[in-house]
């Protein structure tokens, strides 16, 4: 009798823990089936152009993702977005990136993105300008991509004050090392009160007559380590509570800005031909708007610990969605955890025989490059020797440090392979070459010279795209 008793509790307790196991197991299928059924393989049938990882922009947090990702294996494509580099390469010198002491971040950016090619990241100079999430797989543009990671980062805010848009670029500027040589001996302004505004004094002071630096309120935001460097430069005055009521000028350029008081209401003028903004930055998330959750600011919604967002296989890294540290290095942290989870994402289609084949037979294939390489001039005596010799010449006058140049470098090398047979295209560095600012007095970049026979006989210094610059190129030739 006893035996039977325990007979029978043994096998009652291996049902239940049949039962048991079963039902785990149903539910885990089941909410894996769940999950995953808008991610079905069927999808990616008859799509061309697939992208197992896209990487949307190229910041220090797009890098690192691309690094980290392109290293474990996963078939990576960066997209660099208009800012190729992000802001690091804006003409900032950076002291807090681990290991390297002080370098430009123009260096640095240049370092990250050699790595992430060396491990097989493939970077296309190009912007994602339209997208659609709503299934899967996701559609970049003409592309497919299985997962994405937004590292779209962030622009520089505007004050929307009368006539900003007016002088943007034609007096107020907000890259002060691109610009540094404009106001040699000049009388400066700087708008702000952060890091960033103190970082831009220390940038310009070597070269401006004097800096007036306009604070809004009664206090500096930037730390107070940053403060100290200006606090005692001879030649930098603060103005606090001061708000800028409008720009004034000419048709063409910056003469000056109108202040009001904030807590007088009392108005100042101050002559200037260059006012640096320096007010902060906005993130680049309006594309994402209709997809993925966004704070009131426009940081987009993640999970810290693997920063996916509210779609699965979608992940954000850097200042598109950290409103708090915005450091290269925390970017750059934040890329790798988003590259993590791309990878751990992927590796549920990647272990699949058959996702293995689909994606194969229809991934993207880098296309030849179809730019060349434009040939630098580097003195005054060569580029008079181009021009005389060549019947027409087209000449971009750009600093490494701008980030508008850097948004035409491929526009520029393919518009050489196009018009090869017709026209030669050459660029200048303006920081090597101050004979030649001078002698053809140039001074916002970047600017485009059209030479013909011997003579300058056009010149344009907006940013321009594709388009426009051949239209520009066609009018002044008659092509
Ligand atoms: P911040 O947001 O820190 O500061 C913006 C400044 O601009 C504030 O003083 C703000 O005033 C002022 N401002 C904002 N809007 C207006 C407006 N409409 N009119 C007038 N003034 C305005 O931005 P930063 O770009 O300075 O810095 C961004 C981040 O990058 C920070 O985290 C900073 O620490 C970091 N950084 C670090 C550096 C370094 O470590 N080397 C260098 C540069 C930046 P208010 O205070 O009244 O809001």
């Amino acid at each position: 009798m006893k035996n039977k008793i325990i007979l029978y509790i043994f096998s009652s307790l291996i049902f239940i823990g049949v039962i048991f196991f079963s039902l785990s197991f149903l539910s885990a299928f089941f909410s894996r089936y769940n999950k995953s059924k808008n991610y079905n393989l069927e999808n990616l049938k008859n799509k061309r152009n697939i992208i197992p990882l896209a990487i949307l922009g190229s910041g220090p947090a797009g890098l690192s993702a691309a690094i980290y990702a392109a290293r474990s294996g996963v078939n990576t494509v960066v997209f660099t977005g208009p800012n190729p580099g992000g802001q690091l390469k804006d003409g900032i010198l950076v002291e807090n990136w681990p290991g390297v002491n002080k370098d430009s971040g123009a260096n640095i950016m240049n370092n990250l993105e050699r790595q992430a090619r060396d491990f097989g990241a493939i970077i296309i100079n190009k912007s994602i300008d339209k997208i659609d999430f709503s299934s899967w797989p996701f559609k970049l543009g003409d592309y497919w991509a299985l997962s994405v990671i937004i590292a779209t980062g962030a622009a520089p805010k505007r004050l929307g004050t009368i006539n900003e848009d007016k002088y943007w670029i034609k007096g107020i500027l907000s890259c002060p090392l691109c610009d540094a040589h404009l106001i040699k001996n000049k009388s400066t302004v700087v708008i702000g009160g952060g890091d960033s505004a103190v970082e831009r004094i220390i940038q310009l002071a070597p070269y401006a007559k004097d800096i007036t630096l306009i604070v809004r309120t009664n206090k500096i935001r930037a730390i107070y380590d940053m403060y100290k460097k200006i606090k005692d430069f001879p030649h930098v005055k603060i103005l606090f509570n001061k708000e800028i009521e409008n720009f004034e000028g000419s048709d063409k350029k910056l003469t000056g800005i109108n202040l009001i008081d904030t807590k007088t209401g009392i108005k100042s003028n101050i002559q200037t031909k260059w006012v640096f903004l320096s007010i902060g930055f906005q993130p680049n998330s309006d594309l994402f708007k209709n997809y993925l959750d966004l704070d009131q600011e426009g940081y987009i919604k993640h999970n810290p610990e693997t920063q996916e967002t509210n779609i699965k296989g979608i992940f954000v890294a850097g200042n598109v969605s950290d409103k708090i540290y915005k450091q290269a290095s925390t970017a750059s942290g934040d890329g790798t955890k988003a590259a993590a989870n791309a990878v751990k994402f992927l590796s549920n289609f990647l272990i699949n025989k058959e996702a293995k084949n689909l994606i194969k037979e229809n991934s993207y294939q880098p296309n030849q490059e179809k730019g060349i390489k434009v040939e630098q001039i580097t003195s005054l005596d060569q580029l008079n020797n181009i021009i005389k010799t060549e019947k027409n010449v087209v000449i971009e006058c750009y600093s490494p440090l701008c980030s508008s140049c850097k948004a035409v470098e491929s526009i520029i090398s393919n518009l050489a392979y196009k018009y090869k047979d017709k026209i030669k295209i050459f660029k200048i560095d303006i920081l090597k070459n101050k004979q030649i600012i001078k002698e053809y007095n140039i001074t916002l970049i970047p600017e485009f010279l059209l030479f013909k026979d011997g003579k300058l006989i056009d010149r344009k210094s907006e940013l321009l795209n594709q388009d426009q610059i051949s239209d520009f190129i066609n009018a002044g030739f008659n092509l």
